[in-house]
């Protein structure tokens, strides 16, 4: 095989088959298709490099802090002070080293997401069909196309039905263009736009079928040619990570600012400048909040890989956080809130009705037997041995067809498609020319709403006759009986054509024959499902194309509405004006006989009375209200790609049950980021405070540089991660949605992390006094030996880490005490603090480290001291939580 065959259009079908060497009935075999991607290599287009681990590493050390904390292993390499300078050294790669397993960790989880959502082919290999990752395609590869697929790679078409491809990612051209697989050019300089044997990767199927064998994939197609080095950056920062990376440089302002200060007094008061120098860097290492953005990107990936298990895959970041303010969930019907799996139990002709039992001795009429036949012929779904596929619609007409007892083998064998007009929500009908012995004919089943105004005659008991008001207002009678008792209905239509019979003319001057009824079960978790929603202040909405009673009857039975005042149907949504509907949007929870642009009206109209709205679509006209919408939803199983590629959100099971629990998990998510970032906040705060205030007073510094780096890493890494993994909480759905507009410190989390600093600094600085008082001095002291400020400096080391350490557990539930909640609960906390104390117990205990550090072996007293103080922060906030949950 050649790899430089050009010029594919100008290739018959039968030269394309053999150059390429595939049968055009078996496709590629498994071993050929893997033989091909070694010589070809995978069909994807590359983007831009990956940041190497090395340049994460190089990102993580490239900040001005990190190069002042440089300077100061310079310094106290020059000082004599080499312990200091190790110690120093060892903190900023362990920094990195923390920074950056990090980083990695959370591109790791976004990359595995998006691949969960990559593009998928439908393609024939060893004679069957299967569905295989695009990147998998080889040339030879024959792929199977219907609307709303995006074009895997470049494809010289073998079969086209109607086939319409939207190119404007190629041309520019947003008209879609006809494809015609028969024709063969001459000449080899044809522009894009017009070669109609052709479709090219990343443009878009909006109508038809067809079948093309792959000529050029990844960076070899059309589109690879052009997009040389694709923005495929993983990288994009939520709206929530940009906020706390604004507000961690401020905040690193200020706590500059304060060690600036520092310095300063203590030049006047005259202290060691070097020592001085050192502290202040080590303070505002110690004390800027640097790694507030990273904690959001590692809480958010652990999170929504959480949520990919739950069958909610995320493609856009930053839907989880307006997840936790969805209030309104707009949701497609058949397949979403009902099980997709549909039985015909009713049929109504001009016989009159029949209910189909299960029964077998039915007695079959003659235009129920043509009704059943033509719904079967105008049906691609396909049913062999109990192994269906296709559109529940139409398997359930298969399934009637075997239950009336038709040879749907030998109808297959008598009839051959020859043309058809697809399926489309807005016209809500679809037909197929067939030809047979006796000539040929039309069959259209649709909506009866739009195939009522197409029939101008009746098949009745055998006679074709004019149609009367007579006909029409039975058939219109039947069809709300039926859709008030939840069945989903469809009309089948028929007549006698030419075989050269344009599409167009297909849907006119038809003889109508019959209409089936068929139900389609809710699944069982919707109801609890929507029951819940509404708890959490979320307003269920259904929207569908079906008709307005079968929309009623379903949301009845799940308390979406209670009266038909409550459905609007896409015709009736045309006649008010725009205002009028946003005045009246929110009376309505059923929309019924829509098509896709009314979704997009919807939307639109929700928004604008301040509603945060989730969408769902699977067609492939749905792209835009899933844009327009806050959260747009596509289903994983029935989903065109066009509604995928358009959506935040995909869910694997198609099921709505899962968007609530998506936003649950969103709810959840945002609560443990705002758990780590006010423990952030908190501890940095305490920090500032207890070195501050001393220094001011006059006192000796109350830790030291080493001591501050140290308690940098052991509270601002892992412990504020754990609590960003704390397990969810079983109350966060009987809360209101969040406000999209609230500030992230709003209900009382500034406060919290005010009080929770002053405590934490003031309880240091009573444990550095009795430090001294202990040893019968006091802070004010001009000379005061070198092991009572030892001893001193221990005492508020120890309270400042474990009441860090403790401080964390009361942050798990900002208003429940811990007996309402399992204190204990979060393991990955537990660890974290059991883990920070032993490390701290290392360094008291371990001669070296503790000579290192400049620590002093605290006496029982001490202890006990370190141990009790510690607690108090947690004890205060818990005292407060009891009273605020007793004033509730
Ligand atoms: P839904 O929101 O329930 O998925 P659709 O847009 O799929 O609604 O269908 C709307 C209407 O179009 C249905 O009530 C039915 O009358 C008609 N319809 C649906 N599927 C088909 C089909 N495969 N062939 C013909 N008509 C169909
Ligand atoms: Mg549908």
């Amino acid at each position: 095989m050649d790899k430089e065959i050009k010029h594919w259009f100008t290739k018959s079908v039968p030269e394309t088959l053999t150059l390429l060497s595939v049968e055009a009935d078996t496709g590629l075999s498994e071993e050929e298709a893997r033989k091909r991607k070694e010589h070809f290599g995978a069909n994807v287009l590359e983007g831009k490099k990956k940041k190497s681990l090395l340049k994460i590493v190089f990102s993580q050390l490239n900040d001005w802090l990190i190069y002042v904390l440089f300077a100061a292993v310079i310094i106290t390499a020059f000082m004599g002070e080499y312990i200091d300078s190790v110690i120093i050294t060892l903190v900023i790669f362990l920094n990195a080293a923390i920074g950056t397993y990090q980083e990695v960790k959370a591109g790791k989880a976004i990359d595995a997401l998006l691949k969960m959502s990559s593009p998928k082919a439908v393609v024939k290999r060893d004679g069957q069909t299967k569905e295989i990752d695009s990147a998998e395609l080889v040339p030879g590869d024959l792929v199977i196309l219907d609307a709303g697929r995006i074009i895997p790679a470049d494809l010289r078409l073998l079969e086209t039905v109607n086939l319409q491809i939207e190119e404007s990612s190629l041309t520019g051209e947003s008209l879609p263009v006809h494809k015609k697989a028969e024709s063969v050019f001459e000449n080899t300089k044809m522009p894009l736009a017009e070669i109609e044997n052709m479709a090219f990767m990343s443009t878009i199927v909006t109508a038809g079928r067809g079948l093309g064998i792959v000529v050029g994939t990844g960076m070899t197609t059309e589109v690879g040619k052009i997009a040389d080095l694709l923005d495929t950056d993983s990288n994009i920062k939520t709206p929530l990570e940009k906020k706390l990376s604004e507000l961690g440089k401020s905040l690193g302002k200020i706590a500059v600012g304060i060690c600036i200060v520092i310095f300063g007094v203590s030049w006047l008061q005259g202290r060691d400048l070097a020592e001085m120098f050192l502290i202040s860097v080590s303070l505002a290492v110690a004390s800027i909040p640097e790694g507030l953005a990273a904690i959001v990107a590692v809480v958010l990936s652990i999170g929504v890989t959480a949520m990919s298990r739950k069958n909610a895959i995320i493609r856009k970041l930053p839907a989880v956080e307006t997840l936790g303010s969805v209030n309104i969930i707009c949701s497609d019907k058949t397949g979403t809130l009902t099980m997709n799996k549909m039985t015909v139990t009713q049929i109504f002709t001009s016989d009159g009705l029949m209910v189909l039992e299960e029964a077998e001795n039915m007695t079959i009429s003659e235009s129920a037997k043509l009704l059943s036949e033509g719904m079967i012929l105008c049906s691609d779904a396909t049913l062999e041995n109990e192994e269906a596929t296709g559109d529940p619609t139409e398997i359930a007409l298969l399934v009637l067809g075997d239950k009336i007892g038709l040879d749907r083998k030998n109808l297959g064998q008598k009839y051959t498609r020859i043309d058809e007009n697809p399926f489309d929500s807005n016209r809500k009908m679809m037909s197929v020319l067939v030809k047979s012995e006796n000539g040929c004919s039309v069959f259209t089943k649709g909506a009866l709403g739009s195939l009522r105004t197409m029939a101008t005659q009746i098949f009745d008991k055998g006679e074709i006759r004019a149609i009367t008001e007579e006909d029409l207002h039975n058939f219109s009678e039947a069809a709300i009986k039926m859709s008030d008792n939840a069945l989903r209905t469809l009309v089948l239509a028929y007549k006698p054509a030419a075989e050269n019979l344009a599409p167009e003319e297909m849907e006119k001057d038809l003889i109508l024959v019959g209409l089936v009824g068929m139900i389609d079960p809710a699944r069982e978790e919707v109801k609890p499902s929507i029951r819940l929603a509404a708890k959490a202040g979320i307003k269920t909405i259904i929207i569908t194309g079906d008709h307005k009673n079968t929309a009623f009857a379903i949301a009845k039975d799940l308390e979406v509405a209670e009266s038909i005042d409550q459905v609007l149907t896409g015709p009736e949504l045309e006649e008010i004006s725009e205002d009028e509907f946003i005045e009246k949007v929110n009376n309505y929870r059923v929309f019924a006989r829509v098509s896709p642009q009314h979704k997009v009206q919807i939307v639109q109209a929700l928004q604008a009375n301040g509603n945060i709205v989730s969408m769902t679509g699977d067609g492939v006209n749905d792209g835009p209200s899933l844009h327009i919408a806050d959260i747009g939803v596509a289903m994983g199983i029935t989903g065109t790609d066009v509604a995928k590629n358009a959506a935040d959100m995909i869910l694997t099971d198609d099921n709505f049950s899962t968007i609530v629990v998506a936003i649950e998990q969103g709810r959840n998510i945002f609560q443990n980021i705002k758990k780590s970032v006010i423990f952030l906040l908190t501890c940095n705060l305490g920090e500032v405070l207890a070195m501050f205030l001393p220094l001011a007073f006059g006192w000796p510094a109350p830790l030291i540089a080493t001591q501050l780096l140290w308690i940098n890493l052991l509270t601002d890494s892992l412990p504020a991660i754990a609590l960003g993994m704390d397990g969810d909480d079983p109350d966060v759905m009987q809360e209101k949605p969040r406000d999209a507009h609230e500030n992230f410190f709003s209900h009382g989390a500034g406060t919290h992390v005010v009080i929770g600093g002053i405590l934490i600094g003031l309880i240091t600085i009573f444990a550095f006094w009795y430090g001294f008082y202990e040893l019968g001095y006091t802070p004010f002291m001009k000379s005061i030996p070198e092991e009572v400020v030892k001893n001193a400096r221990t005492l508020a080391f120890l309270v400042l880490v474990c009441a860090q350490l403790f401080y964390s557990l009361g942050l798990r539930n900002s208003k429940k005490p811990f007996y309402q909640i399992k204190i204990f609960g979060n393991h990955y906390l537990n660890g974290a603090i059991l883990l920070g104390l032993i490390l701290q117990l290392m360094l008291l205990f371990v001669p070296v480290l503790r000579s290192a550090f400049k620590l002093h072996m605290p006496d029982s007293k001490g202890w006990l001291m370190a141990l009790l103080l510690g607690l108090v922060p947690l004890v205060t906030l818990e005292i407060y939580k009891m009273i605020f949950v007793k004033r509730k």
